[in-house]
């Protein structure tokens, strides 16, 4: 007998008959005599209609209020889905996140946990009940409700596996696991057996938005595994899980790319300490997350300097970079939102030679032109222009050789 955390995400519980499916998969899970806890988003898209909702009566979104409003989704859902397990003759209980004891801090519309008490849902187990936790929520240590933020039902589900120290933690998403580029893109994209912790927090920063990254470095911290599969069709999907020695480490795992951020260059800036410091700090102050930083070599003092941020934030960091320009001495200031990065992931990668020659030879065959470049130990990422990103997966993928059944 195991015991497993089983997280349903929105697509998983769409409508009724989602939910029965769901009901009937768990049923089959508790009659094989695992012990089942169960994390549960709202249903489809109805956290975007909650949201749309509190735009519609007000321009400041209170957050105290906008947590309440946003959980009344996954509360929604916990409940029916509690509903359809009576339905079939499994017994079970829904818990908002309060009552499942998952503390908060105060930080609303994206709290973070600091303290489970699972007592209830302890006793519920023991009692041979079915908990169903509503996901992405807690209760505040000044005891109100709280939301984690967009795809904290991850998070909720990988907390509860840690604390109740269950076997496994399962994502059932409406992909059926990790794969070694987007299939939108790549349609013989192959689905990775398991990756490792590491590798998959470099595919997540690298632009991979699924599992949510904050529920990975959870799970890493903690040592819970993470097997993330589909609820459509139920197979086997991908475990992430800590990297062992035994392993046989690919070179590369995955082609990921990101187009969701925009290219600035500074020119002309006068080549001495303190200038840098001075622009980015005045970034940070305004809550701007730079990515990638490249400085030129200085030719008769000056240097270029660019950088990486969210496209949404192209037009606050244009003003603030020109504000600072006069005061630093920089002459020039471009903004281009029309870039992609493109980054190719693997542990293989720390020790094996030739993969960054491998990569640049790639897209030189494409005629694709590399603007920036910024490594880790298991990671390579360059900026590209948007319009051939997808070109770019294709042919790293077919490079690296990563397509075929797993
Ligand atoms: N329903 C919430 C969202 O869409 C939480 C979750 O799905 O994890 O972000
Ligand atoms: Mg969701």
């Amino acid at each position: 007998m195991a015991l497993v955390v089983q997280k349903f995400g929105g697509t998983s519980v769409a409508d009724a008959e989602r939910i029965r499916t769901v009901a009937d998969y768990i049923g089959r899970t508790v009659r094989h005599g695992h012990q089942v806890v169960v994390a549960v988003s709202a249903m489809g898209k109805e956290t975007d209609e909650l949201l749309h909702l509190a735009s519609q009566v007000s321009s400041t979104h209170p957050g105290r209020e906008m947590d309440m409003l946003i959980t009344a989704g996954e509360r929604k859902a916990m409940a029916l889905l509690c509903m359809a397990l009576h339905d079939i003759g499994i017994a079970s209980d829904s818990f908002t996140g309060s009552q499942a004891g998952i503390i908060t801090d105060i930080d609303h519309t994206r709290a973070k946990i600091l303290e489970i008490r699972p007592e209830r849902i302890r006793k519920a187990l023991d009692a041979g009940r079915v908990p169903v936790v509503g996901g992405s929520q807690g209760v505040s240590v000044d005891r109100d409700v709280t939301f984690l933020g967009r795809g904290g039902t991850d998070t909720t589900a990988v907390a509860l596996a840690q604390a109740l120290g269950a076997d496994a933690c399962e994502i059932y998403t409406d992909v059926s696991g990790v794969f070694s580029a987007d299939p939108r893109v790549v349609p013989d994209a192959r689905r990775l057996k398991r990756v490792s912790f590491e590798e998959m927090l470099e595919m997540n920063a690298a632009g991979c938005p699924k599992p949510a990254m904050r529920s990975v470095e959870f799970a890493r911290n903690h040592g819970v595994r993470l097997h993330v599969r589909s609820a459509f069709t139920w197979e086997p999907g991908t475990w992430i899980t800590e990297e062992e020695p035994s392993m046989e480490q690919a070179l590369v795992s995955a082609v990921v790319s990101d187009t969701s951020e925009a290219k600035l260059t500074v020119t002309g800036v006068p080549d001495k300490p303190g200038i840098a410091a001075r622009m980015f700090r005045a970034l940070a102050d305004r809550s701007i997350n730079v990515d990638m930083i490249e400085q030129n070599v200085s030719v008769a003092g000056t240097t270029d300097i660019s950088f990486t941020v969210p496209r949404e934030d192209l037009t606050a960091t244009h003003a603030v970079v020109e504000s600072l320009r006069p005061e630093i001495g920089a002459t020039g200031l471009t903004a281009d939102p029309d870039i992609a990065t493109v980054s190719i992931i693997g542990a293989g990668m720390k020790t094996q030679p030739g993969v960054t020659a491998t990569m640049f030879e790639t897209l030189a065959a494409e005629g694709i032109n590399i603007e920036m470049i910024s490594t880790s130990a298991i990671r390579l990422t360059c900026v590209i222009r948007r319009d051939v990103s997808e070109q770019a997966v294709a042919a790293l993928h077919r490079a690296f050789q990563l397509e075929g059944a797993s």
